[in-house]
């Protein structure tokens, strides 16, 4: 076949990644098997033992890798394991400097067991490029970004970054879960390792729990392949399978959400109720014009701040559609609460500084009618309003912390 300089979507499905050359199935059998017989005494094959390596993972590593564009990719357990594989390239004394608002899970990874191995770690408003040159010390080794971030959906400029760890001669690890490869590439924009939540967009159906790692060169690839077989925290034989079928619906899965995710965005900014809309889609998001700049589009999660917990909790209690749920990037629209959920291991006096307050809702859009989620939380707002209105709950801010 003529290869062409094929778009995103046509990558996603390309074939000839696929096809089984022994029958011609057009999905990659699912290789159930430990260990690989060695035809010869003195030369192996291409594969000895699955933690080492698998022909299912090797058909998923390498489709993330063409995705982002990297030499290599690495199919993990979940993102943390992802995540924690890649800090593993670092040493005892060696420093990273990190998002502010990084993932809690990420958070707990660098804050409680980094630093047992003398790694340490500066937090950083990455959004604020000055605070980031200032933050470099004479053993940082990585710069971590997350962007957007989570939850409140910061932008960093991250040829920015780039351009300032390259001058320190630092690596950029981006974790790219919230915009997926179809609509941001760090590695195109000169970072060094893309990290995923595949649990999320890639995946897309709440079925499956991974993580992946693309790098962008050689030598890099090595030392994280080195840290994947040492360490094992490899990605199932079965869930890889799951995980590529997720996959080849992400175009069509992602731009639906993302529209649906504007057009939410847009009413809750219009309702009165509604203190404060995180969306890099709207023009009054402060990373707009950077995020829009590096992405091509705002993607489909957004969060929003109500004036207090018991306003949330109404509101929570009276919507229809969405789940009330931890995680995001499937196909049902999920709601989190991050205080007690995704950020239940920051405490509470590190949350409220980073501005994750207790009105402060999370909604990961799904792919359910747009106009019937607006209805449907046009009458949880509704339900909620009447209840402040009635004097059953506070219309004050409580214990709101900017
Ligand atoms: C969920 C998530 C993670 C952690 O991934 P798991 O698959 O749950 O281990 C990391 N980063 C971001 C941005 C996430 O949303």
């Amino acid at each position: 076949m003529n290869k062409r300089n094929y778009g995103f979507e046509t990558k996603l499905i390309s074939q000839d990644r696929y096809i089984d050359s022994k029958t011609g199935a057009v999905n990659p059998p699912v290789y159930y098997s430990s260990t690989f017989h060695q035809g010869q005494f003195d030369s192996f094959g291409p594969f000895d033992y699955t933690r080492s390596g698998n022909p299912t993972r090797k058909v998923l590593e390498e489709t993330i890798a063409e995705l982002e564009g990297g030499v290599q990719g690495f199919a993990f357990a979940s993102g943390m394991a992802a995540i924690s594989s890649a800090f593993m390239l670092l040493s005892s004394g060696d420093h990273v400097i990190i998002s502010e608002d990084v993932y809690g899970g990420t958070f707990r990874m660098v804050t409680k067991v980094l630093t047992k191995f003398q790694i340490q770690h500066t937090f950083v408003d990455m959004t604020d490029l000055d605070a980031v040159a200032g933050a470099f010390r004479p053993n940082t080794k990585v710069v971590y970004v997350e962007t957007p971030s989570n939850p409140l959906l910061h932008i960093t400029d991250i040829r920015g970054v780039v351009k300032l760890a390259k001058a320190h001669n630092c690596l950029v690890y981006i974790d790219n879960t919230f915009m997926t490869p179809l609509h941001q590439r760090p590695l195109e924009l000169g970072a060094d390792i893309v990290l995923h939540s595949a649990t999320k967009f890639l995946a897309g159906h709440s079925d499956v729990v991974a993580g992946l790692a693309v790098v962008k060169d050689e030598k890099l690839a090595d030392q994280l392949y080195y840290i994947q077989n040492s360490f094992g925290a490899v990605l199932g034989i079965p869930d890889c399978w799951a995980l590529l079928r997720g996959m080849k619906t992400l175009s069509v899965r992602m731009k639906q959400s993302s529209e649906s995710a504007q057009v939410i965005a847009e009413f809750l900014q219009n309702h009165p109720l509604v203190e404060e809309v995180f969306y890099p889609g709207l023009a009054t998001h402060a990373g707009h014009e950077i995020h829009l700049g590096q992405a091509t589009s705002a993607g489909a999660v957004l969060s929003f701040r109500l004036p207090n917990k018991v306003i949330a909790k109404t509101f929570v209690e009276n919507l229809e559609i969405p789940v009330f749920a931890v995680s995001l990037g499937a196909v049902e629209s999920i709601l989190s609460y991050p205080a007690t959920m995704s950020h239940a291991a920051m405490g509470q006096k590190e949350r409220e500084k980073r501005g994750i307050t207790d009105g402060l809702l999370r909604l990961s859009v799904g792919l359910e009618n747009c106009e019937d989620l607006v209805a449907d939380l046009a009458q949880a707002l509704e339900i909620a309003e009447r209840a402040v209105g009635a004097g059953t709950v506070a219309a004050r801010t409580v214990g709101r912390f900017i």
